[in-house]
């Protein structure tokens, strides 16, 4: 006998989640709401825009960007080619398990690799460019691994300031590919 069919609601909300992503709250569709996810007035997600004071609080406290857990020693950061030399990113680290899971299931509802582009667009707006922080989505995209990260305050051109996450060392970096990672520690410098 064959299973009975079941509604993509179903199945996203029986999928195997990492457990602290399984603690999250859920949007009607199923998708996890993550820890930074911005939400709107009446509750409901905007899984285009990060919360702000969320975010920052996530970088500074050492929690996890998607399931606002403390952070294990070794953590991950999702970003482009800049986040990867510089070290210093706009997301807050997170869970290696949360990371793998966000960069491998596209439909967990990761609000950077759904839909960055509407974000960036919106941020593009009213952020000052400045040569660390990526105005656009990068092309590639990255996991990276480190063991520590410091809150930083980045002062922009206008004025204002935003926290970023300086990381320690690389101690892994793999590219996201097509929902795959694939070694990438050759493009690590000594
Ligand atoms: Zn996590």
């Amino acid at each position: 006998m064959n299973p009975e069919p079941r509604s993509a609601i179903e199945r996203r909300r029986m999928a195997q989640l990492p457990p602290g992503i399984a603690t999250r709250p859920r949007d009607a569709r199923g998708y996890p709401i993550s820890f930074v996810t911005a939400l709107g007035p009446d509750g409901t997600p905007d899984f285009t825009e990060l919360d702000g004071p969320r975010r920052a609080k996530a970088i500074i406290e050492h929690l996890c960007g998607l399931c606002g857990q403390p952070l294990p020693l070794i953590r991950a950061v999702i970003g482009g080619p800049q986040v990867v030399e510089h070290r210093l990113a706009m997301d807050p680290p997170m869970c290696v398990e949360c990371a793998v899971f966000a960069a491998t299931h596209a439909a967990a509802g990761c609000p950077f690799l759904l839909m960055p582009n509407a974000r960036y667009r919106k941020d593009r707006a009213t952020r000052p460019s400045s040569p660390l922080v990526a105005q656009e989505r990068p092309q590639t995209m990255y996991l990276a691994r480190t063991y520590a990260h410091n809150g930083v305050r980045l002062a922009l051109p206008d004025g204002s300031e935003e926290v970023l996450a300086q990381c320690a060392r690389w101690t892994g970096l793999q590219e996201i590919r097509a929902g795959e990672l694939v070694d990438a520690r050759h493009l690590l410098r000594k």
